[in-house]
């Protein structure tokens, strides 16, 4: 392609009601001088409600499982009300009808043959996106502009693990012969993110969250200018802003560190937007679509990304951290396989790691199977559980090669209990365990000292140590 397009991604927040329709709008249009390719999730909350009305199903309600949709489908009704013409109107309604009878035949089946939840979940939750993206498309042709509307199964192509499917290599080719003669022709193709389809044709959805996602394939897939994520915060900021009111936008970050704080991070990027994105090299920006003038984050290759310093404090509470201890890890081998063996065995994933001679220490977010993981893990040492803790993490490139950065995260909260610190050799992280009871003081703290000027003390420390570098 002569011109690369711009891929601009629209959460669920940015299209949750009428305003927020023409808003976008809005942002297309000014951007629609150069290549654009729309990429929009299922309106604020639809997901959540489609989700529990397959529960509804599978507990062998049909009706009541289609009935508690209504509400949604008329705020489809209203928003298409406001903001389209009769014509596209219509069209629209005749959609949302369609999907309507749709569901409600998929949910008596769903009640009938409970076995077949997973394949018809996602039969079902694609109407989120299916019906955002028509609305969309029609709110875009009727600001002005030439857009087309495309159905995502068509270009992202999956293998068959429902509900969180992978993508395969052959969406590059089926996305680019899609879209690029679009694009050449001067449209704006509009396609519903999270959705894709298996090769028999089985609509499949890429996890929670999935449709930035789907802009990060559907980018590299185009080889994108850059990959613009749309939502309400004005890009990634330097701490959860509910612990930290003084957290501040990010200009600036790596792939590597956006991973991390993706991870972590208050929700803002799906944590697989980035790996495609970074094999491509192509610039991800995070933007709000409530303040489209605010230049939000940048993420960028690691030698464009500011090197030297710490972006940001990121912060999980509500862990649990397990340490098994035990006398026969002491020059042993296979203890570490055994352990972990455990974990696979009862489908728990492991966090943070940190080993001593004699003990082992983990920390896992999803504690549910602990009942049933214990008693296999006493049976390799002793084991001690510690509920309420919270993984906090200072994310920078600085964190690479600087000295001294550790022993000042400490001496902040000198007087606050850490545990199992890790940070590795090329790693652009420090993580450690506090209580949750002392997590927003430390947090409040760390950012004091590193995003605020901090105290005189601090000050003259961070001189004096950059003196002495
Ligand atoms: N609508 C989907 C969800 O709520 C995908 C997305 O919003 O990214 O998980
Ligand atoms: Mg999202």
């Amino acid at each position: 392609m002569t011109t690369k397009p711009t891929i601009m991604k629209f959460g669920g927040t940015s299209v949750e009601d009428s305003e927020a329709f023409r808003n976008v709008a809005r942002i297309v249009n000014s951007a629609s001088p150069q290549r654009v390719v729309v990429v929009v999730s299922a309106i604020g909350g639809f997901t959540d409600a489609l989700l529990s009305s397959v529960e509804k199903a599978i507990d062998g309600d049909a009706p009541a499982a289609t009935r508690s949709l209504d509400q949604d489908f008329e705020r489809h009704l209203v928003i298409g009300k406001r903001v389209l013409g009769s014509e596209a109107r219509a069209a629209f309604e005749s959609a949302i009808a369609g999907a309507r009878n749709q569901i409600r035949e998929l949910h008596k089946i769903v009640a009938a043959h409970p076995s077949t939840n997973a394949p018809l979940r996602d039969e079902i939750v694609a109407f989120g996106e299916l019906l955002s993206s028509q609305l969309l498309t029609a709110v875009l042709r009727e600001n002005g502009l030439a857009t087309s509307y495309i159905d995502a199964r068509r270009l992202i192509k999956t293998d068959e693990s429902y509900g969180a499917a992978v993508p395969l290599a052959e969406t590059t080719a089926a996305t680019q012969a899609e879209l690029v003669p679009l694009i050449e022709a001067g449209e704006t193709p509009v396609v519903g993110g999270f959705i894709a389809s298996t090769a028999k044709g089985a609509t499949t959805t890429l996890g929670r969250g999935g449709s930035d996602y789907s802009a990060a394939i559907i980018g590299t897939a185009l080889d994108a200018r850059e990959i613009q994520i749309w939502t309400d915060v004005s890009g990634v900021l330097t701490a959860d802003p509910r612990v930290v009111p003084a957290a501040r936008t990010i200009p600036v970050l790596s792939y590597q560190e956006a991973a991390e704080l993706a991870y972590f991070g208050a929700k803002v990027l799906h944590p697989k937007t980035i790996q495609p994105a970074m094999d491509r090299k192509i610039p991800v920006r995070v933007c709000n679509s409530r303040a489209p003038r605010e230049a939000g984050t940048l993420i960028v290759s690691e030698s464009e990304a500011t090197p030297q310093t710490i972006k940001a404090i990121a912060h999980k509470s509500g862990i649990t951290t397990v340490q098994i201890t035990s006398a026969r890890m002491l020059g042993a081998y296979g203890f570490l396989r055994a352990l972990f063996e455990v974990f696979d065995r009862h489908q728990t994933a492991v966090d943070v790691v940190t080993t001593s001679e004699v003990s082992v220490s983990l920390s896992i977010d999803d504690a549910s199977a602990l009942p049933e993981v214990i008693p296999d893990l006493e049976k390799l040492g002793a084991v001690e559980v510690e509920e309420g803790r919270t993984i906090v993490s200072v994310v920078g490139e600085g964190l690479r090669g600087t000295p001294g950065i550790a022993a000042r995260v400490f001496s902040t909260i000198s007087d606050i209990n850490v545990s199992m610190i890790s940070v590795g050799a090329s790693s652009v992280n420090l993580t450690f365990m506090v209580d949750d009871a002392r997590a927003r003081e430390t947090i409040v703290r760390l950012h004091r000292t590193y995003f605020e000027g901090g105290t005189l003390e601090d000050r003259i420390d961070r001189t004096v140590a950059d003196v002495l570098v």
